[in-house]
């Protein structure tokens, strides 16, 4: 064997497995193999001059390289069983939350200790959201920011690069089950481990749905969420955001039933493009260092759809509404609320007399030709909701880009150690569908190190 440990992925999730597991045991052979660019070679081309939107680059800066699709984002490590992915129902409510804690302090050891902890749970805008049938979930987090964020992988990456085999630039084709192990192959290359940890995230998705097919792991995807990214001016939600920086609320809506939710807050942050296997989606972070603050505040709304039978294929669903907005916009699509709400498309003359500045430079446009009825109506009602709790919300000027869809991963059978049906073959991270944030993603890689070089 030319490894003891095969990772691939240098998402949080292979970083953290690798981390641990090398903690765990200095003597361990382990190979870390990455599709993207090492953190410093990390570069999103666009810079709002030359470049205004995504060119589609092979390779990802934002989604691909050492961080994963963490390493730009607003680093916030949300501690909670609430959401961000569903570990506790493999490895228990208590076990989860022990495990999210330990990522956090090695995030606080690793140059995150200035940085600040919010809690939720004692605070009496859990009462005000609650009288307007909102419902704040429960959470500490962690706001590393982009900048602090990227210092953690930095010293994360440094601590690694002595002690473990790191793999640039090497997308693994294929993943060969042995009598005893593995074998992985790039392009003409191939190495073998006894054990291996897949933890390619959420941009190696269809990879991974290829590789259970061919290794005869069971999988299934029946859910999609589809929705806005919402601009509007700090102000407007600063007393929820001073106070607990995310707060994620969620609402069922009167007409359809349907579940709304915020997601990703940004207080005084920007709005991105994201490029995920071509398509180009919108999202947002925001930094730690006051210098880079803006005067505004973006979140995402974010409604989701189940399917049942026949229909399989859920992410094929909300990558086709994204592709309608690319197509109709060119990429992002930007409209103002109170255009939304008079029928009328947004364009640049109407955009130039806002009075809200938007971060990102999208396609003024009409988000009613791309986001289906159901999912509209249940942005509409949910905004109507939130100024309830925060006036200001529904306000003309309020920003919405189109779209945001947060694409859940394929559900990969695995058992309560994230282990196939295969011994030896773990899957952990965005890519096993168990989670779907950083501290989550983090917290499996851990737990998984334990698991096979701990005290069992
Ligand atoms: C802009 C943005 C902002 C975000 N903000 C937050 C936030 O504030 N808080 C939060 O909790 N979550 C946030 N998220 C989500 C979070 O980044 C992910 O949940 C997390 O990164 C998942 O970690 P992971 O290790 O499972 O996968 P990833 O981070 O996606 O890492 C997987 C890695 O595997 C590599 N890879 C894929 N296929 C292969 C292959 N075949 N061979 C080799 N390498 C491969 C990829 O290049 C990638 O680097 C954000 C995401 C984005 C895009």
């Amino acid at each position: 064997m030319d490894f003891d440990l095969l990772i691939i992925g240098a998402g949080p999730g292979g970083i953290f497995s690798a981390y641990e597991a090398m903690k765990l045991n200095p003597e361990l052979k382990i190979a870390l193999f990455e599709t993207g660019h090492s953190l410093e070679r990390r570069k999103c081309p666009i810079d709002g001059v030359k470049i205004k939107s995504c060119i589609n680059c092979p390779i990802c800066g934002i989604m691909n390289g050492f961080g994963g699709a963490g390493a730009f984002s607003d680093g916030k490590y949300n501690i909670t069983n609430e959401f961000g992915g569903t570990l506790y129902e493999y490895v228990g409510k208590q076990q989860a939350i022990e495990l999210m804690n330990y990522v956090d302090e090695i995030n606080v050891e690793n140059g995150g200790q200035n940085t600040r902890l919010f809690h939720n749970q004692n605070t009496h805008l859990r009462k005000k959201c609650m009288e307007n049938d909102l419902h704040l979930l429960s959470a500490s987090v962690r706001h590393l920011g982009t900048d602090i964020n990227y210092v953690v992988l930095e010293n994360l990456y440094n601590k690694l690069k002595d002690n473990i085999s790191i793999f640039f630039n090497t997308h693994i084709d294929k993943v060969e089950k042995l009598e005893e192990g593995y074998r992985i192959f790039s392009k003409d290359k191939s190495w073998s481990g006894t054990t291996c940890i897949i933890s390619t995230g959420r941009s190696g998705s269809k990879w991974m749905g290829n590789i259970c097919e061919s290794l005869g792991i069971s999988t299934k995807s029946n859910r999609v969420d589809i929705g806005v990214r919402v601009e509007l001016p700090y102000s407007v939600f600063s007393e929820l955001t001073d106070e607990l920086y995310e707060s994620k609320i969620v609402y069922r809506t009167k007409k359809f039933q349907d579940k709304v939710r915020t997601f990703c807050m940004n207080p005084r942050g920007v709005v991105v493009s994201e490029n995920t296997n071509g398509i180009v989606t919108v999202n947002g972070h925001s930094y730690e260092d006051p210098a880079r603050f803006t005067d505004n505040t973006n979140f995402a709304l974010l409604v989701s759809n189940n399917f049942t039978e026949p229909f399989k294929n859920s992410n094929e669903y909300g990558e086709s509404i994204a592709r309608l907005s690319n197509m109709l916009g060119g990429g992002v699509i930007v409209q103002r609320f109170g255009d939304l709400i008079r029928g009328q498309r947004s364009t640049p003359g109407r955009m130039a007399e806002s009075f809200v500045t938007p971060t990102y430079n999208a396609t003024p446009g009409d988000l009613s030709l791309v986001i289906p009825k159901r999912q509209l109506d249940d942005i509409i009602e949910m905004i109507y909701q939130l100024d309830k709790v925060a006036p200001g919300t529904a306000n003309d000027d309020t920003l919405l880009y189109g779209v945001e869809v947060k694409f859940y991963n394929l559900e990969v059978e695995i058992d309560e150690h994230l282990e196939t049906c295969h011994k030896g073959l773990f899957v952990i991270g965005d890519c096993s569908g168990v989670t779907h944030s950083l501290s989550h993603a983090s917290a499996s890689g851990v737990y998984v190190a334990r698991y096979l070089y701990g005290n069992k």
